[in-house]
Formats: C-alpha cells, sequence, structure tokens
C-alpha cells in the first residue's frame, strides 16, 4: 500500500516538473521541448525509479559509477531508449566502468580524465557524448574547471585527445542567486562553439531554462527528499 502511495505521487511530481519545464520555455520564448529532463535518480533503488520509467520518462542522472553499476543494467532492460548522464565526479581509474554505462559523462574536468576517457572510448569503440563541468563559483570545494581557463582545457580536449565536447555543466554555489552562474555558462559555451547547457536542479531549474539551459538536473523535486546528500 505504502508503496503504491509512492508510486502516483513520484508519477505526479514527473508531471508536475514536466509542465513547469513547459511553462519555463513559453514563458522564455523558447519553443516546446527545447529543454530535457535529467531525472536524478541517485540515492533511489530499482523500485523507487521504475515506476518513472513506467511513467514515460527516459533520461537519468546518477552520480557514482559504482551505485549506477548497481541498478541500471537491470533497469535498462525496461526500455530500450534510455540514456543515463553521470553527473558526479569522475576518478579516472573509474573511466572504463563510466565509458561502459553512461550515455552522457557531464563531469570532465580535467586532463588526467579527459586522457583516460579518450583511451577507454578508443578501446570499447563507445562513444558517450561528454560535457565539461565548469566551476562558476570558484568555490575550492567542488569540482570543474576554472572559466579562464575553460577555452584551453576544450582545445586541449578536441586537439590533443581527439575528443568531441557536446555540453557544458555547472553547480552554482547554494547561497548565491544562480542566474549570474548560467549566463556565464552560456556565455563560455558560445564563446567555444558549445551546443549543451547543463544546469537548474530542483530549486532554480525553471530560472535555468530563462538563461538558456538545454537540459535541467532534478531529482529531489521528482523522487522526494533524500534521506542522506550525495554530493
Ligand atoms: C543531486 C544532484 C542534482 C539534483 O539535485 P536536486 O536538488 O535533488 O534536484 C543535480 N545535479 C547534480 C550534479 C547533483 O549531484
Amino acid at each position: 500500500m505504502a508503496e503504491q502511495v509512492r508510486q502516483m505521487s513520484v508519477t505526479e511530481n514527473l508531471h508536475n516538473v514536466l509542465a513547469d519545464i513547459a511553462t519555463a520555455e513559453k514563458e522564455a520564448g523558447r519553443s516546446p521541448g527545447s529543454v530535457t529532463l535529467v531525472a536524478v535518480s541517485k540515492t533511489y533503488d530499482g523500485p523507487a525509479i521504475a515506476p518513472v520509467i513506467s511513467a514515460g520518462q527516459r533520461v537519468f542522472g546518477e552520480n557514482r559509477v559504482q551505485e549506477a553499476q548497481g541498478k541500471w543494467p537491470e533497469l535498462r532492460a525496461m526500455a530500450d531508449d534510455i540514456e543515463l548522464h553521470l553527473i558526479g565526479p569522475l576518478q579516472s581509474n573509474k573511466a572504463a566502468e563510466a565509458v561502459a554505462l553512461f550515455d552522457v559523462i557531464e563531469t570532465v574536468d580535467r586532463e588526467k580524465i579527459a586522457r583516460a576517457l579518450a583511451n577507454e572510448m578508443k578501446k570499447q569503440d563507445r562513444h558517450p557524448k561528454l560535457y565539461i563541468q565548469v566551476n562558476t563559483g570558484l568555490e575550492p570545494q567542488k569540482a570543474g574547471v576554472e572559466p579562464d581557463a575553460l577555452l584551453a582545457f576544450v582545445k586541449k580536449c578536441r586537439d590533443d585527445f581527439g575528443l568531441s565536447i557536446e555540453g557544458l555543466m555547472c553547480i552554482p554555489p547554494v547561497d548565491e542567486n544562480p542566474g549570474p552562474h548560467f549566463a556565464l555558462l552560456r556565455k563560455l559555451a558560445e564563446e567555444a562553439g558549445i551546443d549543451h547547457l547543463s544546469m537548474g536542479m530542483s530549486a532554480d531549474f525553471p530560472i535555468a531554462v530563462a538563461f538558456g539551459a538545454t537540459s535541467v538536473r532534478v531529482g529531489s523535486a521528482i523522487f522526494g527528499k533524500r534521506d542522506y546528500p550525495a554530493a
């Protein structure tokens, strides 16, 4: 019974988030469907995620390679067009697993990772899309390339490692107005000739849509408050 109640509300949450995205697209004068919802399922187990797949959601985000490996092979069997994004920090010793499991890796942020990914992609002949994480708030505890170093890093990824970089991702400081961070990410993407902008979470995704996000990463507004934070 409790399970059924939870499933109903999760589906309702999903539809509410999709409706909010549609409203934000419209208000920003953007075409319907121009923003992709990445449903962030970190910390939630298979039975909690399955109803969201059944409700039609296909794009999901996870922040830990090992956690994702434990649940997604089985969940993927529910639909053949699931797209899985890695949105958490990647260690180079996990590059092989990440390339094998994910369709989009949003957290490329240093040369060592870029090189490891390039090697694995060649070896496995599997080519997940790559985004670079940018530390727009220059926070010491946060991953990401500093804005000033971005253009050189993109060039290195392209020229030295033969990687095509398709997007930028940022996580603004929690206690700041996110707008300027979203604007900065968009400006950097324009300068680097990059099309995709992954920005906006449960608290601020409509603002991110107004600033040009092409995907928003929404967890707790769909699945509920997490029992423990997963940074
Ligand atoms: C957890 C997480 C999200 C989702 O956060 P919510 O506030 O639950 O929507 C988005 N992006 C990243 C990188 C995350 O780790």
